[in-house]
């Protein structure tokens, strides 16, 4: 999971810049100027002069706006209609920086950004995305170019449209007096925020911008792996593997970068390490409270970046360590049956939702994983594998707006995955003993 904003002066080449980031990183683009773009034509068709603030906000309820995505690609229905180029025109420009300067259509429309984002991985540009909208984003970047260059695409842009009355000049003083409007405003001014990167893009193509941004993306989504990590995985990893023939199937699966949950089956407290052996990033995984104080042992599972969770006393806490690692990039190891089953039918296994709660709350995709074992059992040169299944998006989980039954189906959806790679099929019937834990 990944929230990258994009804030910067019109011209700057954000949405062509944006959409390209979006391509190669598989995300969704969301161009928010689009927004106010719409509301400012819904205005000038109304014949409501754009910098009346009253009559402006009387209008907000007599039209609906909707913002959604079609196969990754945004689309705004304004009362049920795609407006199209319509809402390109030089006027519509101004009209939407004569609104966006109202706080109560800012109001209107913050909550459709916000929620976007909390349900995708998102590359999404305006003015106040950084500082307002998303203030938390892992990447911000504030876009600029000198009011010539930017004045020039804009022309170039408009004639590409078929626009051919307007001049140069008219484009160049319309988007002096836009950048004043913006960046002077009283209501989330076009400002960088204080922990974005500013890139003049002047002097560089499209492509050139493009590849400058993924470079800011990847320095700074780039997890640190801790230190003990680094030392001890490359010497510990197979020797592990070399002594319970642990192998792994389908590695591809997992995205180089970014948020992502993998939910296994529990066969054992060696789990974690199990699959951490083979994965080449670093695992987030959750442990007993009770573990951190055991000498040696507390110290290395505190250094290799457990989330502590206290089972008697609810598992709050750790539910949003989890969902904060998760949106921070890293890959949480999770167990969706919560107790250890070592032989259990599929069927009857209980399923917690804390997944589901999880992969709600986080946005992040998620990989099941299925730990076959002979028998249902370590054991020393006994096979074991690692089946890394296809990822599942966030979006197939179908959440709509959460609550237990939902974050319990998907769950369901997921272990069932995890079931269907065959997970138990070497397994020995239930003991007597996990039959009654399940009760
Ligand atoms: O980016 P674009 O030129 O399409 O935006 C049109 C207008 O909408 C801008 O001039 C700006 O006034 C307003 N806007 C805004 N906040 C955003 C996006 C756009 O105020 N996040």
């Amino acid at each position: 999971m990944i929230r990258i904003a994009i804030d910067g002066p019109g011209g700057a080449g954000k949405s062509s810049v944006a959409k390209a980031v979006a391509r190669e990183l598989g995300i969704i683009y969301v161009d928010t100027g689009a927004l106010y773009r719409n509301i400012g034509l819904y205005v000038l068709r109304a014949g409501i002069d754009p910098k009346d603030s009253a009559a402006v906000i009387s209008t907000l309820d007599k039209f609906t706006l909707e913002l959604r995505f079609e196969d990754g690609k945004q689309v705004i229905l304004l009362d049920g209609e795609d407006m199209g180029d319509a809402i390109r025109t030089p006027e519509v420009s101004m009209a939407a920086s004569a609104v966006s300067a109202i706080p109560e259509v800012r109001e209107y429309l913050l909550n459709m950004q916000r929620d976007t984002a909390k349900k995708n991985s998102v590359i999404m540009d305006g003015r106040d995305i950084g500082t307002v909208i998303l203030p938390k984003a892992e990447v911000k970047i504030f876009l600029t170019a000198s009011p010539e260059a930017r004045a020039k695409r804009r022309f170039e842009e408009l004639k590409s449209r078929g626009n051919t009355t307007v001049t140069y000049d008219e484009v160049y003083n319309e988007m002096v007096e836009r950048d004043t409007n913006d960046s002077t405003r009283k209501t989330a001014p076009c400002v960088p925020a204080e922990d974005a990167v500013i890139l003049d893009n002047s002097k560089l193509t499209l492509e050139g911008t493009r590849d400058e941004i993924l470079k800011i993306v990847k320095k700074k989504s780039k997890i640190k792996k801790s230190l003990i990590y680094t030392v001890l995985k490359p010497i510990v990893a197979p020797i592990y593997n070399f002594f319970i023939c642990s192998r792994a199937i389908g590695l591809e699966n997992i995205p180089k970068e970014g948020g992502l949950i993998l939910c296994a089956n529990h066969i054992s407290a060696v789990d974690v390490v199990t699959i951490g052996a083979h994965t080449k990033r670093q695992l987030t995984f959750v442990a007993k409270k009770e573990l951190f104080s055991v000498p040696l042992l507390g110290w290395l599972v505190k250094s290799l970046g457990a989330i502590k969770v206290d089972r008697g006393a609810g598992d709050v806490s750790a539910i949003k360590a989890s969902v904060k690692a998760a949106q921070a990039g890293r890959i949480l190891s999770i167990f969706p049956q919560g107790h250890r089953y070592p032989a259990v039918d599929p069927a009857k296994t209980p399923i917690h939702h804390g997944a589901g709660l999880i992969a709600y709350q986080s946005g992040c995709d998620v990989i099941p994983v299925c730990i076959k074992v002979k028998g249902g059992k370590y054991r020393l040169f006994k096979r074991t594998e690692v089946i890394f299944g296809k990822l599942i998006k966030n979006s197939d989980l179908g959440f709509t707006e959460g609550g237990i039954a939902e974050y319990k189906a998907a769950t369901e959806k997921i272990f069932n995955e995890i079931c269907a790679m065959g997970g138990y099929s070497d397994l020995p019937a239930p003991t007597p003993k996990a039959k009654k834990k399940r009760k």
